[in-house]
């Protein structure tokens, strides 16, 4: 199907672009990459007057390290992280989770930032920035705000962004001590969406856990933080007996569904695998074994 009629803009400066979104609110669409919008406005399930691309802006794209924080620009494609070679430990899984969305078409357009804004509850980047505790940088043209991951997914598709602002940053927190990361992912054929994905990190001191996150994918309404799980191995040795505790308790906070890539039963069986699995990986990366 055609996408129904709209105006398109691409402005040439990041405020030019707010301008105008403060101007057009729910008439105007941003496009980043294209890679989900542009099937939803083909699908008709989004009939915008405006859409906004801001793929090109300068400045919104790259990965730095400033004032203890990763920062990455929302306009960093997946292919940039996938092939980042300085991410390793701690940050190990932005590659090996990059390397799992869609296929290498996707990855050459699809952004970071689009795909956190887009918000499916099948998408990685979600699971991922909860699992490292990322913040978001949002800009309106009346100024920035800092939202936490945890709080920016609010359901199916929806975020805490107003219609008038853009992600422009994703920040965050580099380890103390040593870490390490990891990310699991099922899926039907390559190039799919997750039948489940866990995201995870772990930070060590002195041998036992000092911060957990795990961030799980495709088995809830949105991208679902395993705050239990990750309570559940603070402060303590990761022995076999821990993980396989916060391993229970993650797979007791995932609400999947039956469909076709399966049932829910498995499904939380496969959050119990991965968050074990993840965890040895991470621990083993944090040790500075594995890559
Ligand atoms: C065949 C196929 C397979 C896929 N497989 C996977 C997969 O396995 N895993 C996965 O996670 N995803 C997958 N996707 C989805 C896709 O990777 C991402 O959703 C996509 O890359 C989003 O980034 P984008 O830059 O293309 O966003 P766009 O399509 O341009 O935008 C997506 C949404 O986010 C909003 N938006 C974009 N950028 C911003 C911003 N900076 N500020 C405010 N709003 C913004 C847009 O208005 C729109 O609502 C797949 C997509 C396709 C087509």
């Amino acid at each position: 199907m055609f996408p129904a009629a709209f105006d398109y803009r691409a402005p040439a400066t990041l405020g030019d672009a707010l301008a105008i979104l403060d101007q057009q609110g729910d008439d105007a669409k941003v496009m980043a990459g294209g890679q989900s919008l542009i099937p939803l406005l083909r699908l008709r399930f989004a009939q915008p007057a405006l859409v906004l691309d801001i793929g090109r802006l300068p400045s919104m794209s790259g990965v730095s390290r400033h004032d203890g924080q990763l920062r990455i620009g929302a306009l960093t494609r997946h292919v940039d992280l996938e092939r980042s070679d300085d991410l390793t430990g701690g940050f190990a899984i932005l590659p090996e989770a990059a390397h799992w969305v869609a296929d290498p078409l996707v990855r050459n357009q699809g952004t970071a930032g689009g795909s956190i804004c887009h918000a499916d509850p099948a998408g990685d980047w979600g699971a991922v920035m909860l699992a490292l505790g990322a913040d978001f940088v949002v800009r309106s043209a009346s100024g920035e705000r800092v939202i936490h991951a945890a709080d920016f997914f609010q359901g199916p598709f929806t975020t805490a962004l107003k219609a008038n602002e853009i992600l422009t940053e994703i920040r965050i927190p580099i380890p103390s001590g040593p870490a390490g990361s990891a990310y699991n992912k099922l899926e039907r054929k390559v190039g799919d969406f997750a039948t489940v994905a866990v995201a995870v990190q772990v930070e060590l001191n002195g041998g036992k856990v000092s911060r957990a996150g795990i961030g799980l994918t495709s088995v809830g309404p949105s991208n679902v933080k395993a705050t239990a799980a990750e309570k559940a191995l603070a402060g303590l040795e990761p022995t076999d007996a821990v993980i396989a505790d916060a391993a229970r308790l993650a797979a007791a906070a995932a609400e999947p569904k039956d469909d076709v890539r399966g049932s829910a039963e498995f499904k939380k069986d496969i959050v119990r695998v991965f968050v074990q699995r993840g965890l040895k990986t991470a621990l083993a990366r944090a040790k500075g074994v594995g890559a």
